[in-house]
C-alpha cells in the first residue's frame, strides 16, 4: 500500500486546503523532472483523502460529489498532475462501487486500507474508443489471460491497484468489453514507455504492456458486456472529476495573473500593469469564461443522476467536461497574453498551467465523437444508426 490510511474523513475541501500549498511548492520538481509526486499521494492516503467515495454501505465517508469536485478544483490549482491521477482513483471507485456486488465490497475494503486505484482504458489501437478494447482476455480455468497494450496510465507509478478493460468473445464470437480491478501484478504487466510529456508531466501516465496477465474471474467489475452501462451511469463521477481538475487550472491561472498584473509596474507606464484597458479587458474576459466553466459544472453535479436513460446522461455529461474544458484552455491562453514573455519563463507557473490545461481538450471523452452524440440527439438522428453518417 502507498501509506497506512486515516479514519476517512468527510471534510475533504479542508483537506485540500491544508494539503494545497505543499503540493504546489512541490510542483515545479515534478513538472521539470518528470517525476511522479509519491509523496503527495502518501499525504492524500494519509488523511484520508482517497477514501472519500467509499459509500456509507461500505463504511466510507460518502463524501458528495460537490465536495468531491470542490476539493478537485483545490488540488488542480497547487499541482494540477497530482489532482488528475488521484482524480483517476476517486471517480474510478466511485464508479466501481456503483456497481455494487463483491468487487464493490472489495474494492471499498482495500481502499480503506490505503489502496490506490489507476484506471487504464485507452489503447494505442483505438485511441479514445475505449469501449472496443483491443486487449484480449481468453478464458481459462479460473479467470483470464490478458494480452494487449494500455497507453496513458495515469498513476500508475503510485496505484497498488489497476482498473482495466479487455474483450471477451462471445458464443457468437463477437468481442464483449469486461472491466477487472486487480491488485498490481508482480508478473504480466510491462512498462513499455514512461511517461515524458508536454504537460501533466508528474502524472507517471505510462504506456503498458499486458503479456499473458493472468487475471481472477472474481476480479471482473460487472457482468461480460456491462461496461458501456457501467460508464453511462456513473459517468457524472468521471466527468464531473476530470472537468474538476481543468477549471481548478483556469481558477488558479487567473487568481496568478490578477495578482501579478496588480504587483508589476513598467517603467514607461509608471504605474501598475492593471490599469491598462487591455490588462483590464483580458481579464474580465478570463474571469467570464472561469464563471461560465463552473457554472456548467455546477449544474452537471447537481442534476438528475440517478432516474436518467443511461445514454442522454452520457451525453450530457460529456458536453459538459467538452465545454468546459475549452473554456479552461481558453482562460489559460488568455493568460499567456496578459501576463506577456515572462509567463513563459519557467520560474512562471503559468507556462505549467498553459502545459497542464491542453490535456483537458485530449482525455477522455474524444470531443468529435461528443459533439457528434450530442449534435445528433439534437437533431432527433439516431446516434448508433449505420453508416454513421447517413440517416
Ligand atoms: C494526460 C493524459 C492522461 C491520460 N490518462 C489516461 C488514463 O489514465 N487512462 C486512460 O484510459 N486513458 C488516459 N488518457 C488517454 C485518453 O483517455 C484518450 O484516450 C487519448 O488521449 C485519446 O487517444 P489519442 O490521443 O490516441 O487520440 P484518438 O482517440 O486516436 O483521437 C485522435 C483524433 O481523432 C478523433 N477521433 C477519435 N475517434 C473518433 C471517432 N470514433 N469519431 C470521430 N473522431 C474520432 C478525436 O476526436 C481526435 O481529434 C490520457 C490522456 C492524456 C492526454
Amino acid at each position: 500500500m502507498t501509506a497506512v490510511a486515516a479514519p476517512p474523513r468527510t471534510d475533504v475541501v479542508a483537506l485540500a486546503r491544508e494539503l494545497a500549498p505543499a503540493f504546489a511548492e512541490r510542483a515545479t520538481a515534478h513538472d521539470r523532472d518528470a517525476t511522479f509526486p509519491h509523496e503527495n499521494l502518501a499525504e492524500l492516503v494519509a488523511g484520508g483523502y482517497t477514501a472519500m467515495t467509499v459509500p456509507a454501505e461500505y463504511g466510507g465517508p460518502a463524501v458528495s460529489l460537490a465536495d468531491l469536485c470542490a476539493a478537485q478544483q483545490i488540488l488542480a490549482g497547487a499541482c494540477a498532475s497530482t489532482a488528475f491521477a488521484v482524480n483517476m482513483h476517486v471517480h474510478g471507485l466511485a464508479m466501481i462501487a456503483r456497481v455494487g456486488g463483491e468487487s464493490a465490497g472489495r474494492a471499498c475494503r482495500a481502499v480503506l486500507d490505503g489502496a490506490v486505484i489507476a484506471g487504464g482504458f485507452s489503447e494505442p489501437g483505438v485511441g479514445g474508443n475505449w469501449w472496443h478494447p483491443t486487449t484480449r482476455a481468453d478464458e481459462v480455468d479460473g479467470g483470464f489471460v490478458l494480452n494487449g497494450r494500455k497507453g496513458f496510465f495515469t498513476g500508475y507509478p503510485g496505484a497498488t491497484h489497476l482498473f482495466l478493460s479487455a474483450a471477451v468473445t462471445d458464443d457468437r464470437g463477437l468481442p464483449e468489453p469486461v472491466a477487472f480491478l486487480i491488485p498490481k501484478p508482480q508478473r504480466g504487466v510491462r512498462v513499455t514507455a514512461e511517461w515524458d510529456a508536454a504537460g501533466m508531466r508528474a502524472t507517471g501516465s505510462h504506456s503498458l504492456a499486458l503479456e499473458d496477465l493472468y487475471v481472477d474471474s472474481r476480479w471482473a467489475v460487472g457482468e461480460r458486456g456491462a461496461l458501456p452501462m457501467l460508464f453511462m451511469l456513473g459517468v457524472h463521477w468521471a466527468w464531473c472529476s476530470f472537468a474538476s481538475c481543468f477549471v481548478g487550472i483556469a481558477r488558479a491561472a487567473l487568481d496568478h495573473v490578477v495578482e501579478t498584473q496588480r504587483r508589476r509596474v513598467i517603467s514607461v507606464i509608471g504605474k501598475p500593469n492593471a490599469q491598462l484597458p487591455g490588462i483590464q479587458f483580458r481579464i474580465a474576459e478570463m474571469a467570464a469564461k472561469v464563471a461560465a466553466a463552473e457554472a456548467h459544472l455546477d449544474a452537471a453535479i447537481h442534476a438528475e443522476h440517478e432516474d436518467v436513460d443511461p445514454l442522454t446522461h452520457y451525453v450530457d455529461m460529456s458536453v459538459m467536461k467538452t465545454s468546459v474544458t475549452k473554456l479552461a484552455h481558453e482562460v489559460v491562453t488568455l493568460g499567456m497574453q496578459v501576463q506577456g514573455g515572462s509567463g513563459l519563463a519557467s520560474g512562471d507557473p503559468l507556462q505549467r498551467m498553459y502545459r497542464d490545461v491542453v490535456a483537458g481538450l485530449l482525455v477522455p471523452p474524444a470531443t468529435d465523437v461528443v459533439l457528434e452524440w450530442s449534435g445528433k440527439q439534437a437533431l432527433g438522428v439516431p446516434i448508433f444508426a449505420e453508416p454513421r453518417w447517413e440517416g
